[in-house]
């Protein structure tokens, strides 16, 4: 009887199933993420009726802070989610790199602050390692570009959980390092994230574990929402006139569009037309080259970037995310890696922002696109910030300038001074002539 209870205390599910996107097709709520009739990716769905009699913005607002106040919206059982503190990150107003740039009212959602490993992946893998748990899988696995093998070793580490986890093994050494300090068993792959992504599929089939990325996607694609959710609410429950994201596999893109259509559903914000703009790497962009040429599948390539984060050759939901720029009347753009290093700086010096290549990439694209007559200076923007510049330094390396040495002496900081005011000038008037 009190077991009863108890069970009805921790599970209130308001997802239904899995859903084939192809053909519509349901399965029960697994780890599993392809549908066995044509090969489609499954998503969860929910029931928004029951949503819209239960969820109010003030029970939203009476959630913790974090992803969980979104709970209900998140394809989970139990009220007591592993919360590491993931999401509410700040929304900052960014008047100077507005001003820059020539907008009016741009905004930049500043994921390299999540917690617990400075990216947004952060919110993928809290939804994923949840819904692993309550499936009883003790090992859990992911196929990374380096993020999500940070995020997934330090949850899993919060969790108590079993974590193996596949990078790339040309991965940047802030981001080796900052997956080993958790204890994980890691595999350093000799090969591109493709094929790591191959092996993990093979391995998720042998071995019962649970990939975040891979049987439990459905899951883990869910988390990226939040992204959707926050923005509507920090603006003060209203959406904004055009988003700017990264693109690697798409799913973060065509989430942040499930999330918004989610609230309008439901009610929690007014309907209104959203623009949405994708940033790739031009040495990694199979999503924006497809756009350009007009195409409606993509041409898997060979990733040659800096931008490793979002270096995906083969993206599992470039097509949706091709859609959703076109029908929103969006765009898809991509920048090189000069380019990439210009935008990680730009953030950096007008907003005080260090980000990754990811968010270069985004800065860079965005600028791109307001140059060309692309973005409306009228239209409330928002960029997504999704990683810390802390864990790719080898990007910026030799482009920064360097400390001036001096004496511990008065005299010595004086002349350093002088000669700083004075490059400093010279500077200046190189811009200027
Ligand atoms: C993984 C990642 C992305 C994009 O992820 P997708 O959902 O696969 O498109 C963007 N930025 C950073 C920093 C990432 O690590
Ligand atoms: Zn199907």
């Amino acid at each position: 009887m009190t077991q009863t209870i108890a069970a009805q205390a921790t599970t209130t599910a308001t997802f239904k199933s899995l859903k084939c996107k192809e053909c519509g097709a349901e399965y029960e709520p697994k780890a599993t993420h392809v549908c066995e009739f044509c090969f489609g990716p499954l998503e969860v769905a929910y029931d928004y009726d029951a949503l819209r009699r239960t969820v109010t913005r003030e029970t939203i607002q009476a959630g913790p802070n974090s992803i969980w106040r979104y709970r209900p919206f998140l394809p989970v059982a139990t009220n007591n989610p592993i919360d590491v503190g993931t999401g509410m990150t700040p929304l900052v107003r960014a008047n100077r790199l507005a001003r820059r740039l020539g907008l009016k009212k741009l905004y930049i959602k500043n994921d390299a602050v999540n917690m617990p490993t400075l990216s947004f992946k952060d919110r993928v893998v809290s939804v994923a390692l949840t819904r692993a748990r309550e499936l009883g899988f003790s090992t859990v696995s992911c196929a990374s570009t380096g993020n999500l093998a940070n995020s997934t070793a330090a949850i899993a580490a919060h969790a108590g959980l079993d974590c193996c986890v596949f990078i790339p093994a040309d991965l940047e050494a802030g981001k080796v390092l900052g997956t080993l300090i958790y204890g994980p068993t890691v595999m350093a792959v000799q090969g591109n994230y493709d094929q790591v992504n191959r092996l993990c599929c093979e391995v998720a089939n042998t071995h019962g574990w649970g990939f975040v990325n891979i049987n439990l996607r459905p899951y883990y694609s869910e988390g990226s929402k939040t992204l959707g959710y926050e923005v509507i609410e920090q603006l003060g429950w209203e959406l904004p006139d055009r988003i700017v994201a990264p693109l690697a596999s798409g799913s973060l893109f065509t989430k942040i569009y499930k999330g918004f259509r989610e609230f309008i559903e439901v009610g929690l914000v007014e309907e209104k037309h959203v623009r949405f703009s994708g940033a790739q790497a031009e040495g990694c962009s199979p999503i924006a080259q497809a756009f350009r040429e007009e195409r409606d599948f993509i041409k898997p390539v060979k990733p040659s970037t800096i931008a490793k984060s979002i270096a995906i050759g083969n993206p599992a939901d470039g097509v949706y995310a091709l859609e959703i720029a076109r029908k929103t009347g969006g765009n898809i753009e991509s920048v090189n890696d000069a380019e990439i290093v210009d935008g990680i700086k730009l953030l950096a010096e007008t907003e005080g922002i260090f980000t990754e290549t990811a968010g270069g990439t985004t800065v860079a694209v965005l600028k791109k696109l307001v140059e060309a007559g692309k973005i409306d200076p009228e239209e409330t923007t928002v960029v997504y910030i999704t990683g810390n510049g802390l864990k790719t330094q080898e990007a910026v390396q030799g482009y920064i300038g360097e400390p001036l040495t001096i004496e511990p002496k008065l005299e010595s900081f004086e002349r350093a001074l002088e000669r700083a005011q004075t490059l400093d000038r010279l500077e200046w008037q190189q811009v200027l002539v």
